[in-house]
């Protein structure tokens, strides 16, 4: 990749930019603004494995702290073959503002390790993700950082990583990862969070648009936890039609509508939504430019862009992924009048029932799959609702409206702890 395209492309500078221009209009306090540019702290390991096939192979792993004004930084851990310690710090960044929107007492962190989980045993990873943790277990822990699941990372991993640090530490920790499955201390709701807080946005978002999500037409692209659950959920709870989903192999299409579950379960069998019955190949390109009312980019960053932002049709877009539109496609969108429920307002459930179920955890006392969804559902519905008001205040885009909201939590304890 040519070296000025990569930079135009780095998502640090992307989180760094949408901060600038949110601290330009709601009058940030330089020094405020300097802090939060940049990450607090950040550590970098390296983490030999012994592979099946008798070898040592050695990975590069990455803890960013961003910030932790309002309480221990929270945010996953992501195994990509292309991860970079940029897209790391970014990811940080997002969450620091994430928690603050949904006004969960912590700070933004997160993990990420160069690695393709898709091409590894499970002992592989396993003896992987057991290494991470014994590389950084000292900066972690229930009152200084709490990692979770983020793209290819799942609870089985969240198992072998609390199961690592409690051995280091001499006893069971729960509360020092989320997303752990529910024998172990897991939450009720932890599974389908982030879709059905994003669902929580939509359906405010659609109120206030004055659009029927009964009669509504769906697009997905991306069939991770995310993206399968935001498909079945919007089936069924609001009656939308699923036209089109997409995963890395290829999309596919039905004007008829897609039934969500089977093409789950079809993707749990062969690897891949492709070739689902009954349906018309489409490319992940041709999904993104499709008129349909709502379109929901649930994979990763930058695939909405300056390059096909121009050519989108959809109403209503929900960030399911992080980072999935860029501030050249953002200005775009907001000249066409298109609605974004951007990420950090828009994925926060994922982080909102880890937070519960680390409150469970440090409690020792479970709630029931009701009781998440309902307080789950407070969060969210508030948290849209700061951001709109802020939207119509500052008459600006939902995306700045959004970091509005955040920053101004963040700088408020930042001045009251004395830090500035
Ligand atoms: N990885 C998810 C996110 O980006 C969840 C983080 C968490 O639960 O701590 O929000």
């Amino acid at each position: 990749m040519p070296k000025e395209r990569k930079e135009k492309s780095n998502p640090f500078h992307f989180a760094q930019e949408q901060l600038d221009s949110a601290a330009k209009i709601m009058k940030l306090d330089p020094a405020i603004h300097s802090i939060l540019r940049e990450p607090m702290k950040e550590l970098h390991v390296t983490i030999p494995v012994k592979m099946d096939d008798g070898k040592t192979k050695v990975f590069k792993g990455y803890r960013v702290q961003y910030n932790n004004v309002r309480g221990p930084c929270k945010g996953g851990i992501r195994y990509h073959p292309e991860e970079t310690i940029d897209t790391v710090r970014a990811l940080a960044a997002w969450m620091t503002w994430k928690v603050s929107l949904v006004d969960v007492p912590y700070g933004g962190g997160k993990g990420g390790v160069i690695c393709d989980p898709k091409k590894m045993s499970q002992g592989e990873l396993e003896r992987l993700s057991r290494g991470y943790i014994d590389a950084i277990w000292q900066i972690i822990g229930p009152e200084m950082d709490i990692p979770a699941p983020d793209v290819y990372t799942n609870p089985q991993i969240m198992a072998w990583m609390v199961d690592e640090f409690s051995k280091l530490k001499g006893y069971y920790c729960p509360g020092v990862i989320t997303g752990k499955p529910i024998p172990l201390g897991g939450s009720e709701g932890r599974g389908d969070a982030t879709a059905m807080g994003g669902i929580y946005t939509v359906r405010e978002a659609a109120k206030h648009l004055n659009i029927d999500l009964n009669h509504a037409t769906v697009a997905v692209q991306g069939y991770g936890n995310a993206g399968s659950f935001a498909a079945i959920l919007s089936k069924k709870l609001f009656g939308s039609k699923i036209v089109a989903v997409s995963d890395t192999k290829g999309g596919i299409y039905s004007a008829k509508g897609l039934d969500p579950k089977a093409v789950l379960k079809h993707k749990q069998k062969t690897g891949s939504v492709v070739k689902f019955g009954r349906t018309e190949p489409i490319s992940n390109k041709k999904l993104l430019e499709l008129k349909v009312d709502v379109l929901w980019p649930s994979a990763i960053e930058g695939v909405i862009n300056g390059d096909n932002a121009g050519r989108i049709k959809a109403k209503i877009i929900a960030e399911a992924a992080n980072g999935p539109t860029t501030p050249e496609a953002d200005k775009i969108l907001d000249k066409r009048g298109i609605f974004v429920i951007p990420d950090f307002l828009c994925n926060a459930g994922g982080v909102t029932v880890s937070y519960f179920e680390w409150v469970q955890n440090l409690y020792g006392y479970y709630w029931s799959a009701e009781e998440v969804y309902k307080r789950l559902d407070q969060k969210m519905t508030r948290a849209f609702h700061d951001t709109l008001n802020a939207y119509r205040e500052y008459k600006v885009d939902m995306r700045t409206a959004a970091y509005i909201v955040a920053v101004r939590r963040v700088a408020e304890a930042m001045k009251l702890r004395g830090w500035v």
